[in-house]
């Protein structure tokens, strides 16, 4: 199987591929797809397989990695090694989680920059995605302050470019927060979502290239969850 599709366009709607295995006669890999697998907080991808000899329709229901390779879990069974297939991906639910995945790339940032603090971790939704961070003290018109600045950086409409580098390159960029170089596998070539002018991350998932499309962020709530755990829970206000 080819590098996915998504991490060079993550705009990549509709694709053609060809099946290479099925399991169970319903876990099918393609020799390339767009389809993002359920990874790093990110949610997978729905949609449909539709085998172009006959134009019968495969929902696909969950994608998932495993072995190195993207799965794609279908409804039907009757997919063949072999058989040509356009996959189209439900647009609808991965752009909300696209906008979901670059404005907590944003809010990561702007908590570091004001608070200090580190994410830990994060979990994206379509309805409201959420962001856990550790920080000393508790206060929660800070953490609104630092939302109001991450709306005022995504109105500007920063440029958002997939980039590569390498370990040893990013640790010496100050772009890189100190938190997401903790993060980082230490890796001859890294795949780098560059905010232009805010912040450089190693990230495989999908992102915008406008920071605009994001619409604002809009906080939900703030919890604390122990000695100097936090978490924000937010959605966002369409553009
Ligand atoms: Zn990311």
């Amino acid at each position: 199987m080819k590098p996915a599709l998504y991490l060079k366009d993550s705009y990549m709607k509709e694709f053609s591929s060809t099946v290479e295995s099925v399991k169970d006669d319903k876990f099918v890999v393609l020799m390339e797809t767009a389809f993002y697998p359920n990874m790093g907080g990110q949610p997978y991808d729905t949609g449909k397989l539709l085998r172009e000899s006959d134009g019968s329709e495969f929902p696909v229901v969950y994608v998932g990695k495993f072995d190195n390779m993207i799965s794609h879990e279908v409804l039907r069974p009757g997919l063949k090694p072999g058989d040509k297939v356009k996959g189209v991906i439900d647009w609808d639910r991965r752009y909300k989680l696209m906008r979901m995945h670059t404005a907590a790339h944003v809010l990561a940032r702007v908590l570091y920059n004001e608070t200090g603090a580190n994410t830990s971790g994060n979990q994206l939704g379509i309805e409201q995605s959420r962001i856990d961070f550790t920080l000393e003290g508790f206060d929660k018109d800070r953490i609104i302050s630092c939302i109001k600045k991450a709306n005022e950086i995504i109105k500007k409409g920063l440029d958002v470019r997939i980039e590569e580098t390498s370990y040893e390159k990013a640790i010496g960029d100050d772009d890189f927060s100190a938190p997401s170089k903790h993060l980082m596998p230490k890796l001859e070539r890294l795949r780098v979502i560059n905010i232009k002018g805010l912040d450089k991350q190693a990230c495989g998932g999908t992102h915008l290239k406008d920071l605009s499309e994001i619409g604002a962020i809009i906080f939900i709530k703030a919890e604390n969850k122990g000695k100097s755990n936090r978490r924000i829970y937010f959605s966002l206000q369409d553009p």
